[in-house]
């Protein structure tokens, strides 16, 4: 496929499976419009770069189906120059959806081969506002928080607490939540001492890994 046909196949996916599914916030639609999904797909899977599914990346992880990274930048709520947290780089394709949004994206990925091939695709693309970690996100960034916003892109068990306590006022955590087989999709967003937790939607996302406490 040609780049021109790339970027028609990009503009297709976001009419039909984002903005007619409901997602209408414009810097949103214009992140997913903007971001070359196929680049962050292995050459196997590269012509279904801009299907409606997951697809499988290395490590035995997957690349988050569009609609799926749009509803969760959505929920988020960024204002112009904040600060957000990512944990789960995985091909870094909604670190850099996050990056065409926030004044600056920390990402943490556990597996560091992810994080290699992810920063050089992110670097290649000329993304300047991404700060790479490897290890454990389940436990945050405290060095740079607080966040505006902070995206879980794996299923945790529980919510984790640590991330909770790294948002700013006002600022959001979406995070999948429940079992292996699938979970919910929550919004919990910060109050002061207050959380307040909504429901997205239902979805299937690969196990957060937390190491134990050391
Ligand atoms: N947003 C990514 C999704 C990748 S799948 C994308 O669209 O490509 C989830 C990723 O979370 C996997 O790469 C997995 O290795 C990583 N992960 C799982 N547990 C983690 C943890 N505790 N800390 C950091 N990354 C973790």
């Amino acid at each position: 496929m040609s780049g021109d046909a790339y970027e028609a196949a990009r503009l297709d996916m976001v009419e039909r499976q984002i903005r007619r599914r409901g997602i209408g916030e414009p810097q949103v639609l214009d992140a997913m419009a903007n971001v070359p999904r196929h680049r962050f797909v292995s050459a196997q899977h590269r012509h279904l770069s801009y299907a409606d599914s997951a697809l499988p990346i290395a490590s035995g992880q997957t690349i988050s189906q569009p609609y799926m990274v749009a509803a969760m930048t959505e929920a988020l709520d960024l204002p112009p120059h904040s600060r957000v947290l990512e944990v789960g780089t995985g091909s870094g394709y909604q670190t850099a959806v996050l990056a065409e949004l926030a004044a600056k994206v920390f990402t943490i990925e556990r597996v560091s081969a992810l994080a290699d091939s992810a920063r050089s695709i992110l670097d290649r693309l000329g993304y300047k506002n991404i700060r790479f970690r490897v290890g454990d996100g389940s436990r945050g960034w405290p060095e740079h928080a607080p966040f505006r916003g902070i995206l879980v892109t794996a299923a945790a068990a529980v919510v984790p607490e640590r991330l909770l306590e790294q948002l700013e006022d006002k600022g959001c955590l979406v995070v999948p939540v429940g079992g292996d087989s699938d979970q919910d999709l929550y919004c919990i967003k910060r109050f002061g001492r207050d959380y307040e937790r909504r429901f997205i939607t239902r979805c299937r996302f690969v196990p957060l890994v937390e190491e134990p406490p050391t």
